[in-house]
């Protein structure tokens, strides 16, 4: 009992450090984007060296950012305070141009998207957003040595599902549940792949909010498919 009320403490500790070390990270870095956007609005393209290291220190600040938000999720998630704006929007499109966002800053890679679903989702656009962005993510960076990750939609009744397969490093069966869980990493491959263990714990949240699932099919060496269903007009 005492080990596991130990423990406990412990989480908590590391999850209040974590909250308030988040938060106050947010606003010097906030206000370091906008002087950087500011700083390459201003220059001109005479300098063509300045403009790529400005455009290189943004793309670093954005990419902090994005863990950082991820890290501000998390509390919010603990503490029951991320909130959801929910809407009508067209799922097809939402995919469609996340599928954009991610081949553009992963050009190595070919995305592949097959299947529609023509359906007006009844949800958050950003946080469903957020979780394709985690699963195109994952695939391209478990996947080092492949060319092609492929996402599929399609629509059965009442429910639209996503399917993002890769043909990367798998995943042994043993970590399949676990890897849904906060900070968990799987330790064998944690060296060589860089993250902090929070993307699929905040999509398994988004997906739960919205009566979906999440699940993962995998085989270590040969890649994996994560699957999420959404009801169509259900939440
Ligand atoms: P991160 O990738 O930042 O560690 P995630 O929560 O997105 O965090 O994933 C948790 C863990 O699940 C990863 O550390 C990795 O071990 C495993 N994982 C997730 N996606 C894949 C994938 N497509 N292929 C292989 N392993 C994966």
């Amino acid at each position: 009992f005492t080990d596991i009320h130990e423990q406990k403490i412990k989480e908590q500790q590391k999850d209040e450090f974590l909250s308030i070390a988040s938060h106050e990270m947010k606003t010097p870095l906030t206000s370091a984007k906008a002087y950087l956007q500011l700083l390459e609005l201003t220059l001109d393209n005479k300098d063509e060296k300045i403009a790529l290291y400005a455009k290189k220190a943004s793309l670093s600040v954005n990419r902090l950012n994005e863990l950082i938000s991820e890290l501000l999720d998390v509390s919010k998630i603990q503490y029951g305070k991320l909130s959801y704006n929910i809407d009508f929007f067209n799922f097809d499109e939402m995919i469609d141009n996340t599928v954009q966002d991610i081949q553009y800053s992963s050009p190595k890679h070919t995305i592949l998207k097959s299947g529609n679903t023509k359906e007006l989702i009844r949800g958050d656009k950003d946080r469903l957003q957020q979780v394709v962005i985690n699963l195109l993510t994952n695939a391209i960076k478990y996947s080092p040595e492949a060319a092609n990750v492929y996402i599929t939609l399609s629509q059965q009744n009442d429910e639209v599902m996503v399917a993002v397969k890769d043909s990367g490093i798998g995943i042994p069966q043993q970590h399949l549940k676990k890897i849904f869980e906060r900070y968990y990493r799987v330790e064998e491959h944690a060296v060589e792949f860089q993250g902090l263990g929070i993307g699929l714990y905040i999509s398994c949240e988004i997906i739960e909010r919205h009566k979906g699932r999440l699940w993962v099919e995998s085989e270590l060496g040969k890649g994996s498919t994560f699957y999420f269903t959404l009801p169509i007009n259900n939440i």
